[in-house]
């Protein structure tokens, strides 16, 4: 019997419960500090428990995950926590395109990316010197906008940057990526990309609430200037949100133009299963990507009963987790599962 897999964290839950939804046996990776919150539900058959997520590339894990038949289904916490070669290594079935993760950890693979699927981006300004305008100062890999800044000139980027170095969250430079600010509201598109039905599914939006810069608007001007505060982009937690109804037909068109693109530059079969557009929409409605996620997003933890957008679909609550598990049925019962996991 084939389980499903997946390490406790960010949208473990949403997964499992879609999997147990589908008639799966249901594994949880789970580091010791977290055992008593995973406990707490039913639908997780088997814990495997760890002092460290790193676990996952040992014999003893690998050894239970594939006596189990596991497809682990990988998400933020895995890639934050392992480089593309960890995780390239992983000796168990990856649900979706594992290569592709790769692109989503290394910056100019994934400028790349977004420019061969004709998405529009933010411009990348490559010495602190050329920054005019709004910018945005980003860590490498998924830094999840912790220690992100925001500055418009030089002498105030280095200043913030030094500050940065003595709190010890970067060395320098070489740890910053800068971003022209992309102004508006911003969204996160959720998406499923079936090889199979070869169709693309648009699962729903959110929004991200992110800690300390979400908060400012709660403090008066005068005294935003009084404190001495890098205000961080740490992800909190989203909200959802639906979009006009008029936005809907370029949503898919992107989505459309990612998964082409992928297909011919990641083997084998590019964006395979969920991931995410993440930007803004300007007061034209003009859509502007500043990243991708290659794999489900934490903000479809907002939908486990399904959402404004796959209710158009599904004529049952379809959560991104279940689509996930529903797509590896399809993929066993006509003998197709090379096509939905590496
Ligand atoms: P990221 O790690 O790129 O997902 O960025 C974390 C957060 O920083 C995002 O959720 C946005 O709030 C913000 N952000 C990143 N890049 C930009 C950009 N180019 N323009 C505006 N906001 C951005």
């Amino acid at each position: 019997m084939t389980s499903i897999g997946t390490l406790g964290s960010h949208c473990a839950l949403q997964v499992l419960k879609g999997a147990k939804d589908e008639g799966f046996k249901t594994i949880l990776v789970c580091e010791k500090k977290r055992e008593k919150l995973y406990r707490r539900f039913s639908f997780i058959d088997t814990v495997i428990l760890v002092e460290s997520f790193k676990e996952i590339l040992e014999e003893k894990c690998v050894k239970q995950l594939n006596e189990n038949n596991a497809i682990i289904v990988p998400h933020g916490t895995l890639i934050s926590q392992m480089t593309s070669q960890e995780i390239e290594s992983i000796k168990v079935p990856i649900f979706g395109n594992k290569w592709i993760l790769r692109w989503e950890s290394d910056r100019a693979m994934k400028e790349k990316l977004m420019i061969e699927s004709k998405l529009r981006i933010p411009k990348s300004v490559s010495d602190p010197k050329d920054i005019v305008g709004l910018t945005i100062a980003k860590r490498h890999g998924a830094a999840g906008g912790k220690g992100y800044f925001l500055t418009t000139n030089e002498t105030d980027y280095k200043k913030k940057r030094d500050q940065l170095i003595s709190q010890g969250l970067i060395k320098g430079d070489e740890d910053l990526y800068l971003q022209e600010y992309a102004f508006g509201v911003s969204a996160y598109l959720q998406y499923f990309y079936s090889p199979i039905s070869n169709n693309l599914e648009f699962f729903g939006v959110d929004r991200r609430y992110e800690s300390d810069i979400d908060g400012l608007g709660r403090i008066p001007s005068p005294q935003q200037l009084d404190i001495n505060k890098i205000p961080s982009f740490n992800v909190i937690g989203n909200s959802p949100l639906v979009l006009r109804e008029s936005l809907l037909d370029e949503v898919y068109s992107m989505g459309e133009r990612f998964v082409e693109a992928a297909k011919k530059w990641i083997p084998p079969g590019g964006m395979t299963g969920p991931f995410c557009l993440e930007g803004v929409y300007d007061e034209n409605g003009q859509f502007t990507t500043f990243e991708f996620s290659a794999r489900i997003v934490a903000g479809t933890n907002l939908y486990v009963e399904g959402s404004p957008y796959s209710a158009f679909v599904y004529d049952e609550p379809m959560s991104m987790g279940r689509r996930i598990a529903r797509e590896v049925k399809i993929a066993k019962e006509s003998n197709q599962i090379s096509k939905i996991a590496t």
